[in-house]
């Protein structure tokens, strides 16, 4: 079975696939930190055609074999991993090593073209959904910083996101969208396990 989550930025789309890769024991993984390993291969002056992206147990992500997940969140890599989401190149390469990680194994994926490019035909597809000013306010509780500038650099990431020419952010047409705003991790998750098992039953009949 695939779970494609797609959303817009600090939806909260990393935590419920993790968590809810962990209660079915499926293969967790964050195709947003593969585009922000990219970036920061960019950053670190490699060579992209020849760097090395691969995705380990529980979403830890390499680059040329270098475990670098923790050094994915830095805030610096929010801006360019999304600038470089618009190359078409960077794009059918990732999209084709993500489709190659998911073949023959149950996995949760999260991202922003799941639902839509790399797993269309996903068994179960959510599109995770806040209000900018709660995810604003989200990120901004984790990371710190000015909410304002908070706030502006997630308006403008969800802007290029969603109008880029290729793959943008957009929920698929059979995708269910779980509004996130006023639900905690908890119940949130509890949604998803839901549609999963509506999924498997309707699977099994
Ligand atoms: O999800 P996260 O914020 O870590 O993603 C970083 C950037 O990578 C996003 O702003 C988006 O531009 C890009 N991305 C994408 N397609 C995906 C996952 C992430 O374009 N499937």
């Amino acid at each position: 079975m695939k779970v494609a989550i797609d959303g817009p930025a600090a939806a909260g789309k990393t935590t419920l696939a993790r968590a809810l890769a962990q209660k079915l024991g499926f293969l967790f993984v964050p195709t947003g930190a593969m585009y922000r390993a990219a970036a920061l291969a960019v950053q670190r002056g490699c060579n992209l055609q020849t760097g090395e992206i691969t995705v380990g147990p529980e979403g830890t992500v390499f680059l040329n074999g270098e475990n670098v997940t923790a050094q994915l969140s830095h805030p610096s890599l929010d801006e360019l991993s999304s600038a470089l989401a618009v190359d078409e190149a960077v794009r059918a390469r990732l999209v084709a090593l993500q489709r190659q990680i998911a073949q023959g194994c149950d996995v949760v994926m999260e991202g922003r073209d799941i639902g839509t490019v790399v797993l269309p035909h996903a068994e179960v597809k959510i599109f995770l959904w806040a209000t900018v000013e709660e995810r604003a306010r989200r990120r901004w509780r984790d990371q710190g910083g000015h909410y304002e500038e908070v706030l502006a650099a997630i308006q403008a990431r969800d802007a290029r996101d969603s109008t880029r020419a290729h793959s943008p952010l957009r929920p698929a047409p059979d995708a269910v969208i779980l509004d996130t705003t006023d639900r905690s991790e908890h119940e949130v998750l509890q949604q998803a396990l839901e549609l999963v098992e509506e999924r498997r039953a309707r699977l099994a009949r």
